[in-house]
């Protein structure tokens, strides 16, 4: 089964506590839109991505299952 991210763009507002904790996924650029790399979760990540999702402030991410 597949885990994906899922980002609420109407709530994220760029501050990129994502980013430091998972660059490997999240990137936000110089325009302040957040930029993924990838969408599926790769194991070697779930960890980081679980951390940016229980710490982003704005309750933007989450993760999907399919
Ligand atoms: S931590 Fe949340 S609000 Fe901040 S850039 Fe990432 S998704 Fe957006």
């Amino acid at each position: 089964m597949a885990r994906k991210i899922v980002v609420d763009y109407d709530l994220c507002e760029a501050n990129a506590i994502c980013m430091g904790i998972a660059p490997e996924v999240f990137e936000v650029d110089d325009e302040d839109n957040l930029n993924l790399h990838m969408e599926e979760i790769p194991d070697d990540l779930a960890g980081k991505v679980e951390q940016a999702v229980l710490r982003c402030p704005r309750q933007a991410l989450s993760i999907e299952e399919d």
